[in-house]
């Protein structure tokens, strides 16, 4: 069941009409393309990891996440692809039937193993990774953030000609994936991070991420809807408009929020007139099933990918 990989990932122009009225331009850069689960981010940030694991004899790979991961889904898919054991250490008990995530993962080989919630919040993961598991493995962190992780997201930005953008928008969690395209662009080039959780941690996390101090980014945190995998109706409303109008699908917990908060950024006049701007669509949709599964089917997923198609 080896997918075929879109890379480099393309770069479309969106047309709406406000950005005519607002006089700027916006531009999309499809990383959701690159596989229907290994999607956006998730890919970059495992490539390399993927590949030290490798050059490094490793068997198994093993990572943590929550139960709705796109990291999980990712990290299992990824194994069964490439040849490698998978073992996710996931936050909270187990529940059965298992969600649209965990079922996935686990009918791709992963071996899951559940930790409580305040086991899973200690600082040392590898630790408690190492008294759960006494076979060697490679260790990827939550969310896939770590030094290889952001080599692989700076391939976002330089896989294609990018540098006619004055402002590069993208969806964050670890902020993993910021830092990497931080760290590749050029000084009259800026970067606006949207995060997705709530709280003001985020900015230190990215600081600590980077390997010298940037001033080219910014980050927005009016645009969580509440918290991370939180929502309200008029969220919905935008991805489900947004489908019917661009025929692209956005997710929920980060690709929707970030649209939104960049069309909302619009609206207010935030970017100055003949403004390039890039927006990153980092993939998610995997997650997506679970959420309609929980609230209802509120996502239209019409004529969306899905690997396995249920
Ligand atoms: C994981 C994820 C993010 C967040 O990426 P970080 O590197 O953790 O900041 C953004 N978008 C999607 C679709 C994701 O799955």
């Amino acid at each position: 069941m080896r997918q075929e990989f879109v890379l480099p990932s393309p770069i479309q122009e969106l047309s709406d009409k406000l950005f005519q009225a607002k006089k700027v331009r916006v531009f999309i850069k499809r990383d959701d393309l690159i596989h229907p689960i290994i999607s956006g981010n998730k890919w970059r940030k495992l490539k390399y990891n993927l590949k030290a694991a490798k050059t490094k004899n490793f068997k198994t790979l093993l990572t943590f996440g929550g139960a709705f991961s796109n990291h999980i889904a990712a990290t299992a898919i990824a194994g069964q692809t490439f040849d490698f054991q998978t073992i996710g250490v996931i936050r909270g008990e187990e529940h059965l039937p298992l969600n649209p995530t965990l079922k996935l993962a686990k009918e791709s080989g992963m071996q899951l193993i559940y930790v409580s919630r305040s086991e899973y919040r200690t600082q040392n993961r590898l630790a408690l990774a190492k008294r759960l598991v006494h076979e060697p493995f490679y260790f990827i962190p939550e969310g896939g953030t770590n030094e290889l992780a952001l080599k692989g997201c700076a391939e976002i930005l330089e896989e294609n000609d990018s540098q006619q953008f004055d402002y590069i928008c993208v969806s964050c969690g670890t902020g993993g994936t910021i830092s990497g395209i931080i760290q590749t662009i050029n000084p009259t080039q800026k970067v606006i991070g949207f995060s997705a959780l709530k709280g003001d941690f985020l900015k230190q996390e990215i600081i600590n991420l980077l390997d010298q101090k940037y001033d080219n980014w910014t980050l927005q945190t009016d645009y969580h809807f509440g918290g991370y995998a939180k929502f309200k109706p008029e969220l919905i409303a935008f991805i489900n408009q947004f489908k019917t109008e661009h025929r692209i699908q956005l997710d929920p917990i980060y690709t929707g929020k970030l649209f939104y908060g960049v069309f909302d950024l619009i609206e207010q006049h935030y970017f100055p007139k003949n403004s390039n701007i890039l927006v990153i669509h980092t993939g998610g949709f995997q997650g997506i099933r679970g959420f309609n599964k929980r609230f209802g089917n509120i996502i239209d997923v019409s004529e969306t990918r899905f690997m396995d198609n249920k």
